[in-house]
């Protein structure tokens, strides 16, 4: 009766720690978490590491920092035992056994002795014969004490599941709808390697199971995985999750993401100091929309999150539009972390002066690139200077400068008070006073207000960038 009852939802996001997060899979995580969340559920963290050879710790401890730097912490996992772990699945090995043991006696699965040769040479014949390539059943119908003598021998052996003749494997998929697939087009399955670790069909479908997860959310790349996966979980009389493939991620030339697109793995984007919201930002509305199109705390991903408004077609990735939200997302981001964010971008910054300096110049950066450059305008001997602002120090009088630095005795901090003097010095106005004054003190055509920023800059600072403007506009 247990399998009828209806389980509180739960989500999973189930990677192989082979290597590091990118931005699809981090996808189908917070697809995950936001579905779960919406709904008052629990997301759970499971690690996929049976293929030792190319799983590593370090990806294990990387990829679970990642989730929760995004804000993306699961309610059950590693560290947060919720009864049903461990949730390693290299740790799981006596758990998979007795499944084994079950599908044995129960005439599902069966040892399998074909070596790697054998099989190559099964499919190779069956490509030559225009057929599928799948396995051809040569050790399906070993005789029971045949079998057991091979594998009391020592003979090298998986194990495959038996797949039943003329079935049709159904389900609804949670966003491609009905998807039947028939039985007969595929071949008995390994459950279990050679080396006695678990196959990803068994291992992931039983755990999902055990685990109590409710709804599966992965890439459209596993659909045909799907049958196999039910296959297993009918035969054990495991509960069943319902599923949903999501579209994959495209570059804008239609192909699947890669780096040739500009997609980096998180641990770039994070070097290059993308903030979490703009990432979460993005991704949400990446195969998915949202009614408000405005940057959205996590709770606010969560609540607006609909599963009826996952698209059915491949996403496309745009890095401008990353970028857009990383932009909201600077705009928004607290003072404390803003400044933890910049680093050692301010350090030309007084001390005293960062968090107004950093909200004086949120506007105009997107990386603590950007900060290190305002930091270096504002705050250093000498600051490189563009060729547009030469060009407007060019076309203004020396005088305007000169003025600027009689003016300063009286008004060392109003910028408004002492432009207003230097204007009044010179006779110029508008554009042709503000523009020349502000390449000489930050070096470009183009910043953020200078009313916010000048009172923040050193007096002698102020004087010495005068006094070369000067010198430059006479050269
Ligand atoms: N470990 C699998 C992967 O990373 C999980 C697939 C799934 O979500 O079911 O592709």
């Amino acid at each position: 009766m247990r399998a009828m009852l209806t389980l509180p939802i739960k989500t999973r996001f189930a990677p192989s720690p082979t290597g590091n997060l990118h931005l699809g899979n981090l996808r189908t995580a917070l697809f995950s978490a936001l579905h779960t969340w919406s709904v008052g559920g629990r997301f759970l963290l499971r690690i996929e590491d049976t293929d030792a050879e190319r799983s590593r710790s370090a990806f294990t401890e990387a990829l679970q920092d990642d989730l929760r730097w995004l804000g993306l912490d699961w309610q059950e996992g590693p560290g947060a035992d919720g009864g049903h772990g461990p949730y390693l699945q290299s740790e799981r090995g006596s758990i998979y056994e007795g499944f084994y043991t079950r599908l044995l006696d129960e005439g599902h699965a069966y040892p399998c002795f074909c070596t790697q040769e054998q099989l190559t040479a099964q499919r190779a014949a069956q490509r030559a014969a225009g057929q599928p390539p799948r396995y051809a059943g040569t050790c399906a119908h070993l005789g029971h004490a045949e079998a057991e003598a091979r594998v009391r021998a020592g003979e090298a052996h998986t194990l495959r599941f038996r797949v039943p003749e003329g079935q049709t494997l159904d389900f609804e998929d949670l966003v491609r709808g009905r998807q039947a697939f028939a039985s007969d087009d595929i071949g008995d399955f390994v459950i279990r390697r050679a080396d006695g670790t678990p196959a990803f069909f068994f291992c992931n479908a039983v755990d999902d199971a055990l685990m109590e997860v409710t709804h599966v959310w992965r890439g459209e790349d596993h659909i045909s995985n799907t049958p196999r996966q039910l296959l297993i979980m009918r035969a054990l009389g495991l509960r069943e999750p319902s599923y949903g493939h999501l579209a994959l991620i495209v570059g804008a030339d239609g192909a699947p993401l890669s780096k040739r697109h500009g997609a980096l793995g998180l641990s770039e984007l994070r070097r290059r100091g993308y903030l979490p919201a703009a990432l979460n930002n993005y991704l949400a509305r990446l195969g998915h929309n949202y009614a408000d199109d405005g940057l959205l705390d996590m709770v606010g991903l969560a609540a607006g999150f609909d599963t009826a408004r996952l698209g059915r077609a491949a996403a496309r990735f745009d890095m401008d539009q990353l970028d857009h939200w990383q932009r909201l997302a600077v705009a928004a981001a607290d003072d404390a972390v803003l400044l933890e964010w910049a680093g050692a971008a301010v350090a030309p910054v007084p001390p005293a002066s960062r968090d107004v300096f950093l909200a004086a110049i949120r506007d105009n950066v997107l990386f603590p690139g950007d900060v290190a450059l305002w930091a270096e305008a504002l705050f250093e001997a000498s600051p490189p200077r563009s060729a547009e602002a030469e060009t407007a120090m060019r076309a203004a009088p020396t005088s305007l400068f000169e003025a600027g630095l009689e003016a300063l005795d009286q008004h060392p901090q109003d910028f408004r008070a002492w432009a207003k003097a230097v204007g009044a010095a010179t006779g110029l106005k508008g554009r042709d006073l503000f523009m020349p004054l502000r390449a000489a003190l930050t070096g470009q055509v183009h910043g953020p207000e200078m009313t916010r920023v000048f009172p923040l800059m050193d007096e002698a600072g102020v004087r010495e960038r005068l006094q070369s403007a000067a010198r430059f506009t006479t050269e």
